[in-house]
């Protein structure tokens, strides 16, 4: 029991260092030490990256009628957070701080926060036409929100998500997740660090939410690849491998060349789990990591 105690006293303080706590939990300012492993792990996956792939980098914020038309608000309305502002000319914007109890008087604008880096992608590939023989593929990131109500280490409420998503035929979808369910593992170990695969679901709303994910369950939708983070017998999920059959070509009409919907799926690595999971694993003095794993990741 005692032993139990002070190694999550010794991780506490391992992440105080690294991570500065603000007054908002799960929100945190990020030290300089944790950021260049943060760049390190940036230009690891970089390395990974496919041939063709088209790369884009989104702001925190997305559209927020994207975001209804892809579902979101029946599957997580719990963790979506909105962007609201004060609206009028000078005088009314004034008047309204000045009452006192302005944050009653914000309305809700086009923008969200984004809760995942590739919401975008799916209108933004529709909008070109049907999907090329060969698929398509994509390289994004984004700052992420999402309104969690527990804030363990590794579960922040703003962080950072960095996927490969792949649109095209389900054999394409299914491949290049099978392809790099294997890839994630030679990573991890490449890293130093102990992993395992796991069958997921997403944490979906309510009643019905159970259901979704006990058919997403059955059907092998979800993947995640667990590192343990807080405590050897406790995993976190740092990437996840995601097919998302025809569920974003239905919103957003998304068809292959000869006229068949396409299928979607991404693989989603979650950059500051990972980093909290390579201190945790290599210490907090970069200069004694493994040289393997400096190397890897150029530090
Ligand atoms: P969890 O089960 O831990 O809530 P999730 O299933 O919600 O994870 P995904 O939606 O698959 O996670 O997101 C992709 C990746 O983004 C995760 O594998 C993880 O590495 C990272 N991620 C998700 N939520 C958070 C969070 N609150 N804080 C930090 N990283 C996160
Ligand atoms: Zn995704
Ligand atoms: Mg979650």
């Amino acid at each position: 029991m005692l032993m139990v105690r002070v190694a999550e006293d010794e991780l506490d303080s391992q992440i105080r260092s690294l991570l500065l706590p603000s007054p908002g939990d799960g929100v945190y300012a990020r030290t300089a030490l944790f950021e260049r492993v943060i760049e390190g792990l940036t230009t690891f996956i970089n390395r990974q990256r496919g041939p063709e792939t088209l790369i884009l980098s989104f702001p925190p914020v997305m559209s927020r009628s994207q975001l209804e038309r892809s579902g979101y608000l029946h599957s997580f309305p719990h963790l979506l957070g909105g962007v609201s502002c004060l609206e009028g000319d000078e005088a009314e914007v004034h008047a309204l701080v000045e009452q006192g109890d302005w944050v009653d008087e914000l309305s809700a604008t086009d923008l969200v926060l984004s809760p995942a880096a590739c919401y975008p992608v799916y209108p933004m590939a529709a909008s070109g036409g049907p999907i090329p023989t060969k698929g398509l593929l994509f390289d994004v990131a984004s700052d992420c929100f999402r309104r969690e109500s527990t804030h363990e280490i590794g579960r922040f409420q703003s962080f950072r998500m960095r996927e490969f998503v792949c649109i095209g035929t389900p054999e394409q979808v299914l491949e290049f997740r099978t392809e790099w369910m294997c890839r994630a593992q030679r990573l991890a170990q490449v890293l130093g660090l102990s992993y395992r695969i796991a069958p997921a679901t997403d944490p979906f709303f309510g009643r019905a939410g159970r259901l979704a994910a006990m058919s997403q369950l059955e059907q092998s939708l979800k993947f995640e690849l667990l590192i343990p983070l807080r405590s050897e017998g406790e995993t976190t999920a740092c990437m996840s491998f995601n097919y998302h059959l025809e569920h974003f070509s239905s919103a957003w009409n998304l068809v292959t060349e000869n006229g068949a919907k396409a299928h979607t799926g991404c693989v989603a690595f979650g950059p500051d789990r990972l980093a909290l999971a390579l201190f945790k694993t290599h210490g907090l003095d970069l200069g004694k990591w493994p040289a393997e794993v400096r190397g890897n990741l150029s530090l």
